[in-house]
């Protein structure tokens, strides 16, 4: 409850929604700004007017729907880090998310955080699209987030995650949670897929360690018995070669 723990109930958000005809058609801005106070950057940063000019500075921040094309541009000058921008179009399993992020050191784009709700609770992994900063860091950050659609309300914050420890796949330097990744919010459910998006199976032990390992973990996410999915293939040589032992036929010993 906002006056007690800042935190906006389900009432109040619902009370901020763009209406569903305007989030079916594509990006759109979010203002959870729900108290008076004197501030209006929002109102003179957008370069469409989608936020109407006030009267008084206390106002509530009012917005015409039709006029924002979910740029992002206000999110940046908002003290409150009150301005989200959502697109519930992103693709068929994810919503973007435009948030606010005054932390460093900034996500990486690619890179796999954790997706928070307005409490600060983790709710899903989410990951970074596109980092806009400037090159001073004098202007707060704007984050693009892909999360599982059914987040796009609720996902209002991050949390960089340190990198995981279990490496999975000691050649190509790939950890579990890049996998469970690439499983849970990726959809990839075959051992080919991931040998070609992280090349697990293409470094010197040709797989032999991190493939059964992988299979486990889409039977332990997925079901599938680790029996029934394809193996991808071995391609020789299974261990490196200097070239010169290949056009000489030399000892790969005497070359060493
Ligand atoms: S997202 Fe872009 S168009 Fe929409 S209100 Fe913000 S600045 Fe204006
Ligand atoms: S800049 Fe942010 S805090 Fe200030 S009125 Fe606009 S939305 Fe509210």
């Amino acid at each position: 409850m906002l006056p007690v723990d800042g935190i906006p109930t389900p009432e109040d958000i619902m009370a901020k929604m763009p209406p569903p005809e305007r989030l079916a058609r594509g990006p759109v801005v979010m203002v959870e700004c729900f108290q008076q106070i004197p501030c209006d950057p929002c109102t003179h940063a957008c370069p469409r007017q989608a936020i109407l000019p006030m009267k008084d500075i206390n106002e509530i921040p009012r917005v015409d729907y039709e006029k924002c094309n979910g740029c992002g541009q206000c999110i940046s000058v908002c003290p409150g880090l009150a301005l989200f921008v959502v697109d519930l179009t992103y693709s068929e399993e994810e919503a973007l998310v435009k948030l606010p992020y005054e932390f460093l050191p900034l996500p990486a784009e690619g890179q796999v955080v954790a997706g928070l709700n307005r409490a600060g609770e983790e709710v899903c992994p989410a990951r970074v699209v596109k980092v806009v900063a400037t090159e001073k860091m004098d202007k707060t950050a704007v984050i693009w987030l892909a999360v599982p659609k059914n987040m796009a309300m609720e996902v209002r914050h991050l949390k960089v995650k340190p990198r995981g420890t279990t490496v999975i796949c000691r050649c190509e330097d790939v950890t579990l949670e890049e996998i469970e990744h690439l499983i849970k919010v990726e959809g990839v459910r075959t051992l080919e897929e991931i040998k070609r998006l992280k090349r697990c199976g293409m470094g010197p032990c040709q797989g032999r360690t991190c493939l059964p390992l992988i299979a486990r973990e889409i039977y332990r996410l997925c079901g599938t018995e680790p029996d029934s999915l394809a193996w991808p293939t071995y391609r020789p040589p299974v261990i490196p070669l200097k070239l010169g032992v290949l056009a000489g036929g030399g000892s790969d010993d005497a070359q060493a």
